[in-house]
């Protein structure tokens, strides 16, 4: 098969690599659109690489079944499908409560085993006992299917946030995942104010339906949401970028009794001052949201059927396996809004 293979920094090949042989509780998919995330552009762009070399990332995987191992039942060849992208181990704590996520034990496609940007993908017993892997109706295409799994990365943020209808929710970052949370602040009823330093990032928020839009470049931003919300602040401020310094500064934002939340992946080493007054007299709550859960990504793949979140506009390109690393240079230049690879 064809693979974009990781062999280190900025050493990415498109090449012949064998295909997978799906062994017994396994299952191999035939790719038909793969999603280009955040963490593979950086990965792309040569930060942070995985730890075992050589790999192949993409964790947003929708295709065909091509094979079954043994023992593999309720699927049928050709059938398709979703995957929830994380494998556990489905005997600790977090798994028996449902908190796949947040695994002992957790791996998945794109780290710790091959992922999605090849022409196919074996999932583990790990992914297909927990009911990682999802049947798409018929009528759903692999374009919009394929958004599932980002999408229910924002599902999982709202449900953490506890939003509801008639929240302000501040979102710092327009970026892809911002427009994710957008969209799903928006289903619950929410009026959203999305924040960035890009004009252009900001006129497709608008878009996509927005309610305020502020280029913090060039207006003060706690200033512009006093006016919004009558000087209280916001019940729910999701920072979707991982800046610490931005994470910092956006606890200004959150009203008395709100949460601030978490999302976008700091880096290692730069912790933020936070005044315990501020939680305390405030009563504040801050929550973290990493992935999501299976049955977030079912309710994401939900949404998308029945037409209750509009996810195409999220794409913004199209690539072949052969010249995905396009979407570097695309992405370098904040152009991309969701970049997603197409298999025949
Ligand atoms: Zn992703
Ligand atoms: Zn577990």
């Amino acid at each position: 098969m064809k693979a974009a293979v990781v062999y280190g920094k900025n050493d990415i090949r498109v090449e012949d690599y064998p295909t997978p042989k799906a062994g017994s509780g396994e299952i191999t998919v035939k790719i038909k659109a793969s999603g280009i995330c955040a963490t593979d552009v950086k990965t792309l762009l040569g930060q942070g690489l995985p730890k075992e070399l050589p790999t192949i990332l993409g964790h947003e995987v929708v295709g065909e079944i091509y094979e079954m191992g043994e023992g593999v039942k309720g699927f049928n060849l050709g059938e398709r499908v979703a995957v929830y992208p994380i494998a556990v181990c489905g005997e600790c704590y977090y798994c028996k409560n449902g908190h796949h996520n947040l695994c002992l034990k957790e791996f998945g496609l794109g780290h710790g085993i091959n992922g999605g940007f090849a022409e196919y993908v074996k999932l583990p017993a790990q992914i297909i006992n927990i009911g990682g892997v999802i049947k798409i109706p018929d009528e759903l295409s692999y374009e919009k299917a394929v958004i599932a799994e980002p999408l229910s990365c924002g599902i999982a943020a709202l449900r953490k946030n506890r939003v509801k209808p008639g929240d302000r929710v501040v979102i710092v970052g327009s970026g892809p995942m911002g427009l994710i949370h957008l969209k799903v602040s928006k289903w619950a009823g929410a009026t959203v104010i999305m924040a960035d330093v890009l004009d252009k990032r900001l006129k497709i928020a608008k878009q996509m339906g927005a309610d305020y839009c502020i280029n913090v470049s060039e207006a003060n931003l706690e200033e512009e949401l006093r006016k919004i919300t009558g000087g209280t602040g916001a019940e729910v401020v999701i920072t979707s970028l991982g800046i610490p310094k931005v994470i910092e500064d956006s606890y200004r934002l959150v009203r008395n009794g709100g949460i601030l939340n978490i999302f976008g992946g700091p880096p290692a080493g730069q912790p933020i001052t936070l005044d315990p007054r501020w939680v305390h007299y405030g009563e504040i709550t801050i929550t973290g949201s990493f992935a999501s859960t299976p049955d977030d990504f079912k309710k994401a793949l939900e949404l998308i059927a029945s037409g209750e979140i509009i996810v195409e506009d999220m794409i913004s390109d199209r690539f072949t396996l052969d010249n995905m690393l396009d979407a570097v240079e695309r992405a370098k230049n904040q152009d991309m809004i969701k970049g997603i690879v197409l298999f025949k």
